[in-house]
């Protein structure tokens, strides 16, 4: 009896999970399409419709349009039942965007960071503040926000409380997920920076209805998600995607985190950079931050043969990089995203190219690369999404 009960429960919240799920991703949608794409009957279908419409997750639309018949109503998430705050701990800036629960951005704050010494209890008094401050801007109660999510460039090993491992800023295991507990009871859940950005692009950008595909996240630094089977890879540890740490030339240039010759010290922005200012026979970049360093190497392209060379030599790294993901991964699609790769998109074309002389023919060929939808704010965006793929996970009860 208990057990039947207990059953019954699970199969309930399981199906409350897959409606809500659904809605999310697709909706606006009618009961009939619910139907269709969950393969629930009709009348579990719109017993579960009746609940969640009652507990205020889910609301009536307007009629669909209809050719004859009884018009059926269009349902969606109701985007006042929860608030969900993400926050993308950078390299150079703590961004933090506040979103209702159709994922609509409602308020949005960043606060700068010397990349040079990013201390951990800075970092993570800039996410409490932008928590006060976008909740304030939006006018929402702290009590109505479903959950914090995190993406932080490093590796995050979770435990009962998420440790961050940057070589790169100098983060060995910071306990970032307990500093930021001590300042607020919100439910936090932290991941890799790049995993979040391959999240929001799974869910709403370049990755939707994929169920192979590679996030690669070029900024100061390069890191990758690996999507096998829809689900991310994550390795024994967590750390798997260090897509960046990966050797593209022996013994090459020094590399942030120890190594000789990784992918990041030629193609994350600092790098682009350093290979652009050795190529002026050593004359300082112009711009007084990495973004407008890097933007004064493509103007510079216009006009001048060493910044060409510079950029070019960019696209072929980036390429035999992409060509490696290829040949490991078959994934269908590679996403390139992340502030740097963005302002390259130029090279996207060149990028394809020196991906087909590195890559295996049939898996070339079948793998599109293309640029990420979402924007460079898809960290803190796919970040948001955690609170919400735990909550669906549950069924759509609050723990
Ligand atoms: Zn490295």
């Amino acid at each position: 009896m208990e057990l039947a009960r207990a059953t019954n429960r699970s199969v309930r919240m399981r199906n409350r999970g897959a409606l809500l799920t659904k809605l999310f991703l697709d909706g606006p949608l009618t009961r009939q399409d619910l139907v269709r794409s969950t393969g629930l009957s009709q009348p579990g279908v719109s017993n579960v419709v009746s609940d969640l419409i009652e507990e205020g997750l889910v609301a009536e639309a307007g009629a669909a349009e209809s050719d004859g018949g009884r018009p059926s109503m269009m349902l969606r998430i109701a985007p006042r039942f929860a608030f969900l705050a993400g926050v993308d701990v950078g390299e150079t800036r703590v961004r933090v965007e506040l979103f209702d629960f159709a994922m609509t951005l409602l308020a949005s704050v960043e606060y700068p960071l010397d990349p040079a010494r990013t201390e951990p209890a800075e970092v993570a008094g800039h996410v409490l503040a932008g928590i006060d401050a976008v909740t304030g801007t939006a006018g929402v109660s702290p009590t109505d926000v479903l959950g914090v999510g995190i993406g932080v460039s490093g590796v995050v090993s979770q435990g009962e409380h998420a440790v961050v491992h940057a070589q790169a800023l100098g983060w060995d295991a910071v306990p970032l997920e307990r500093l930021i507990a001590a300042g607020t009871d919100l439910p936090l859940h932290i991941d890799n920076g790049a995993k979040t950005l391959g999240q929001a692009e799974m869910w709403f950008g370049a990755g939707k209805g994929a169920r192979h595909a590679v996030f690669a996240l070029v900024g100061s630094g390069v890191g990758a998600a690996v999507v096998a089977g829809g689900a991310t890879y994550r390795g024994a540890s967590s750390s798997a995607g260090e897509w960046g740490h990966t050797t593209l030339v022996y013994g090459g240039r020094q590399c942030r985190c120890g190594a000789r010759g990784c992918l990041e010290a030629y193609v994350g922005a600092e790098a682009i950079i350093d290979r652009y200012r050795e190529a002026r026979g050593g004359r300082p970049v112009p711009g007084e931050d990495e973004e407008s360093q890097l933007n004064a190497l493509i103007e510079a392209a216009a006009g001048s043969a060493t910044a060409r060379r510079v950029l070019d030599e960019t696209a072929a790294y980036l390429g035999a990089g992409v060509a490696n993901l290829i040949n490991l991964f078959n994934p269908e699609r590679v996403v390139l995203g992340g502030w740097a790769a963005m302002a390259l998109g130029d090279l996207l074309p060149a990028v394809r190219e020196a991906a087909g002389r590195q890559a295996l023919r049939q898996p070339y060929e079948q793998a599109s690369i293309e640029l990420c939808r979402l924007g460079v704010d898809a960290v803190a965006l796919g970040a948001a999404t955690l609170p919400v793929a735990r909550f669906l996970a549950d069924g759509g009860v609050r723990r």
